[in-house]
């Protein structure tokens, strides 16, 4: 077994197993744990400073994940576009292709929550291969995003396996690996990993940190041999309440991204996903976020921040602009109200 391989079998998987400080009430708590798993690795225990705090509220069931009467089962509808069990196919160009069904920490707001670390998502070779034949068969799809669960939580091996399948297809582009291990179990990303992935550029990967406390020597580390190894990295972030939902705090972990050689890419609002919806901010939350990262931090370090659901993502960008006529009348990042001469809208 390699060291990453002994942190997951030294995660904690039920609540019950926390230090008596970090332990949450355990009362029907037992209940939630048989639809949704608890997978708490010894990495990401140490970054929680005390109960209640923004990292112990992403990994530690709560009792609010039953008590959700406003959220969906499928809250982005990927079941509909689905044509083979392992592939999302909702842009034309792109392909969600899920791979694993595991994760290095089960995030407890996570929008496949109904089958992460659930038997529901095994992922077994067949499927896979269909997923690949699937792409080859649809040479429209450039993008490839390997998701799942987490896909770096395969084998250096099983994972080239699929990599050299789908870059043996010419029709592919690019392909992205979406993944939060860089964030939840940096030892994975190892010098044989980098060595590996390093030969089926393009390769993107976009990560996922959520606050300031993730960004460590460890996480560090991990992010520069991706980056070193040729792979831009971005980060999905999403908007979580009582986790992120200020400007100081998403103000710092943009700037701690982009120090780690990460570029904040989307910024999401909660999806309608079943037992998530104590994670659930407003949308004017988000925005008055937003309004505060620009012109505190450079465009390097500002993510769309978008709603993700059946129709696809939309960007909830604030408004700027006040008129558009012969004449644009805008606000600018102090709230002052400035003009722009309109080009010509006849030409
Ligand atoms: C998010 C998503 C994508 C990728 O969208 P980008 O904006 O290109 O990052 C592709 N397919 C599905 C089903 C998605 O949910
Ligand atoms: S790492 Fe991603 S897929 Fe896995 S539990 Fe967290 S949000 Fe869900």
């Amino acid at each position: 077994m390699t060291p990453w391989q002994h942190l997951l079998t030294d995660a904690m998987t039920t609540p019950a197993d926390l230090p008596p400080s970090l332990r949450p009430d355990l009362t029907g708590l037992q209940d939630i744990m048989g639809h949704y798993p608890m997978r708490v690795n010894p990495y990401y225990l140490n970054l929680i400073r005390e109960k209640n705090d923004p990292i112990w509220r992403q990994a530690v069931p709560q009792l609010a994940e039953h008590a959700d009467t406003v959220c969906h089962l499928d809250g982005l509808g990927e079941e509909r576009l689905s044509p083979v069990p392992t592939i999302v196919h909702k842009y034309r160009d792109r392909a969600l292709f899920l791979v694993a069904n595991q994760c290095a920490m089960y995030c407890r707001f996570c929008t496949r929550k109904r089958k992460v670390g659930t038997p529901e998502m095994m992922v077994n070779d067949q499927a896979i291969q269909a997923g690949i034949d699937y792409i080859k068969g649809h040479p429209e799809i450039r993008d490839v995003l390997i998701s799942g669960g987490d896909p770096l939580l395969l084998t250096d091996e099983r994972l080239e396996w699929i990599l050299a399948a789908i870059r043996a297809i010419p029709s592919v582009e690019i392909i992205r690996l979406g993944t939060r291990v860089p964030c939840t179990l940096p030892a994975r990303i190892t010098a044989d990993l980098c060595t590996m992935l390093s030969r089926y550029h393009p390769l993107y990967i976009n990560t996922h940190f959520n606050h300031p406390w993730e960004i460590t020597a460890e996480s560090s580390r991990a992010c520069g041999m991706l980056a070193n190894a040729g792979i831009p990295l971005g980060c999905q972030t999403v908007l979580l309440r009582g986790v992120n939902d200020n400007i100081e705090t998403m103000l710092e972990l943009m700037r701690g991204l982009l120090r780690i050689r990460v570029k904040p890419y989307y910024l999401f609002q909660g999806d309608l996903s079943l037992g998530t919806n104590h994670f659930r901010t407003s949308i004017e939350k988000g925005q008055e976020i937003m309004r505060g990262l620009l012109g505190r931090i450079s465009g390097m370090g500002i993510p769309t921040y978008a709603v993700d659901g059946p129709d696809g993502k939309i960007p909830l960008t604030p408004n700027y602009i006040e008129s558009l006529t012969e004449t644009l009348t805008f606000t600018n990042y102090e709230g002052k109200t400035c003009f722009y001469e309109n080009g010509d809208t006849k030409g």
